[in-house]
């Protein structure tokens, strides 16, 4: 089946979709983005990605081409002509093309960009043993809940933590563990599951928050407030949520076990229930 491509309202392969040098999204890093993935092919919390895309716009004062309807229809469009059995959306919105000029340009229209690839799930051992994640500095600019394009920072923590064995980058910033650079940060000490605050320090995560809703109603109580490095290091079990990782288990963390040094109880549970969520 091919890959998709979506550029500015029109479908076509991926091969085939090409955005000018002059692109705001390509010279600056003007732009923001969602990931979306399907369920049985079904966009998974559509609404929820393409509420935190307007949200993301609107905080760089970008006017969006589309409305959500029309966005909807995209997506599902998309994931019908690529025929995958799972999806993985992407979706990207820049402030378009100009002549390099760091001030936004009185007349261009945003670009528009959407790729439908076929979804190729974690590897089930890794899922089954857990992962090494690597802890690093927090670097990024100080609005990590906008959803924007400028993941130089994200990139260089997961390629340093490539190096160093481990599967993702934690950061941590005065201290305090912020997230994941693809996932947020879960965090189980004596039954409690702690995970960073909502704010500008994090991106407030689609998967993050499903999974506190079940948390809390298996009756675990959830504390969203800022945990440190020393108490990462001593919890009983860490998790990373997300689009691409759902829920994952973290064992070893620079190179030391967490807990056991294997996947913990509520990890598993809370896996569980977010399967079954899934129908
Ligand atoms: N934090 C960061 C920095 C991310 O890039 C992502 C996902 O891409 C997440 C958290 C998890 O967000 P979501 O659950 O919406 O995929």
């Amino acid at each position: 089946m091919p890959d998709i491509g979506f550029l500015n309202g029109r479908f076509m392969p991926l091969e085939q979709a090409m955005i000018p040098v002059e692109d705001r999204g390509f010279q600056f890093g003007d732009g923001v983005y969602e990931v979306i993935r399907t369920y049985r092919g079904i966009p998974y919390q559509l609404e929820a990605h393409l509420a935190r895309l307007e949200r993301s716009a609107q905080a760089i004062g970008l006017s969006m081409p589309y409305c959500v309807p029309e966005w909807r229809e995209f997506v599902k469009e998309g994931i019908r002509l690529g025929g995958h059995d799972e999806s993985k959306v992407y979706i990207q919105v820049t402030r378009g093309v100009a002549p390099r000029d760091h001030v936004f340009p009185a007349a261009t229209s945003p670009t528009a960009v959407l790729t439908v690839r076929a979804l190729r799930p974690l590897d089930a051992a890794l899922r089954a043993t857990g992962v090494g994640a690597a802890t690093l500095e927090d670097l990024r600019w100080g609005r990590c809940d906008i959803k924007s394009v400028n993941l130089l920072p994200n990139v260089m923590a997961r390629q340093k933590a490539k190096e160093a064995g481990a599967f993702e980058a934690v950061f941590v910033r005065d201290g305090k563990v912020t997230e994941g650079a693809v996932s947020n940060v879960m965090v189980v000490r004596g039954g409690v599951l702690a995970t960073a605050p909502e704010g500008e320090r994090i991106l407030s995560g689609v998967t993050r928050s499903v999974v506190l809703a079940l948390a809390r109603q298996e009756g675990v109580t959830v504390q969203e407030q800022a945990v440190s490095l020393e108490e990462l290091r001593r919890a009983d079990e860490v998790f990373l949520t997300g689009t691409t990782v759902e829920i994952l288990a973290v064992v070893r963390l620079d190179g030391a076990p967490i807990g056991t040094g294997r996947p913990g109880k509520l990890t598993g549970l809370l896996s569980a229930r977010f399967q079954a969520s899934l129908g």
